[in-house]
């Protein structure tokens, strides 16, 4: 059996270790995981019900236009129902995106370090890929639409930019997309754009307006906790979402994902109570990296990169010997950085205990 040649490559995706495996693996029994930019707090009390009332009418398929949550959804973006699509997460609409554009013979940016499943989507689909180096840890728009040739097709743009939780903002955006050609499509992932409080940060919806060629990407997997339920969603003009229908599995949210998802959004007081925390934990996180003397950037989002100047294997290791998970950089580009999902005050402040010991270590 021969697989198609360019997928022979392809690293298979390394997630962030489990708290079973890590308790398993090191004989411990109180192991906390700052790995995958899960929500600390869980979900909103209202899933529980939901889910709990949904459960008994999952023998049928569900609605695979998924309609209470479009029209709920599309009410509380002030968008049109048309202008949304639903994913067995985000990363499946990063897929469908690569299915529908990208073909041997065509290109696509975007930047690096940034989110992975951009690149592997696009060598599936046979793409060439053009990466653009980070400046000051910031995407360089600059360079981005420099780099756009006439067989690009799609540019991806991560803001907050995973790994690095850094942003760009309205103004340079805004400026990118008058740049671009129309037919080029331009993919904004905006995973975490619930935990944004910079004043600055672009106000995609409006831009959406003004371009047809431009969507935005989210998800119920960060600040509403449902990471698990694998829902998320893209929105973009009628033209971009007819295009992802069409190579869309029919039934690819499941119902209870869906009943998951709008009991969630019902629940913004709970969103706006995770950012306040999330704001404080940057703040106590900052400060205490800093106290270490170590740099970080500037984060929009609920993770934070940390350089610890030394190669970050062996820090993540100390890290886990003692029951604590994050992500080491050397996967994620930055060989000497860890990525750290900001927790609770408790788990805060046990990750600067445990790293303090482990910088004397490493
Ligand atoms: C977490 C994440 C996603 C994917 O989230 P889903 O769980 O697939 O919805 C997409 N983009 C970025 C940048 C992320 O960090």
């Amino acid at each position: 059996m021969r697989p198609k040649a360019h997928i022979v490559d392809l690293p298979v995706y390394q997630p962030g270790r489990p708290i079973e495996d890590v308790k398993r693996a090191y004989g411990l029994t109180d192991v906390i995981k700052l790995a995958s930019n899960e929500n600390p707090f869980g979900f909103s009390p209202r899933v529980r019900e939901a889910v709990t009332r949904a459960l008994p009418l999952a023998n049928r398929y569900p609605d695979g236009a998924a309609t209470a949550l479009r029209r709920a959804l599309a009410a509380h973006l002030g968008v049109a129902e048309e202008a949304l699509i639903f994913g067995n997460g985000s990363d499946e609409i990063v897929q469908l995106i690569a299915r529908a554009y990208l073909a041997p013979g065509t290109s696509t940016v975007m930047a690096t370090p940034t989110f992975p499943r951009y690149k592997t989507n696009a060598v599936i689909e046979g793409a060439r890929v053009i990466e653009v180096p980070l400046k000051d840890g910031r995407c360089d728009l600059d360079a981005m639409a420099a780099a756009v040739t006439d067989d690009t097709r799609v540019v991806w743009v991560c803001n907050p930019n995973n790994p690095t939780g850094t942003m760009v903002t309205h103004d340079e955006l805004a400026a990118f997309l008058a740049r671009m050609p129309r037919n080029v499509l331009v993919v904004l992932d905006e995973a975490y754009v619930e935990y944004v409080t910079d004043a600055r940060f672009p106000r995609s919806l409006e831009l959406l307006r003004t371009h047809e060629n431009l969507i935005l990407l989210r998800t119920f997997s960060k600040i509403y906790g449902l990471a698990g339920f694998r829902i998320g969603y893209g929105i973009a003009a009628p033209a971009v979402i007819d295009a992802l229908n069409r190579v869309r599995e029919p039934f690819n949210t499941s119902f209870v994902a869906q009943a998951a998802a709008l009991a969630a959004l019902e629940d913004q007081a709970f969103v706006a109570a995770c950012v306040q925390k999330n704001e404080e934990g940057k703040r106590q996180l900052s400060d205490g990296f800093v106290r270490l003397g170590l740099r970080h950037y500037e984060t929009h989002a609920n993770f934070i990169l940390v350089d610890v100047e030394r190669p970050a294997g062996a820090v993540f290791e100390a890290l886990l010997r003692q029951g604590v998970i994050v992500r080491s950089g050397e996967a994620l580009g930055f060989p000497t950085a860890l990525r750290v999902t900001i927790g609770d005050a408790a788990q805060n402040r046990r990750l600067l205990e445990a790293l303090a010991a482990a910088l004397v270590e490493a």
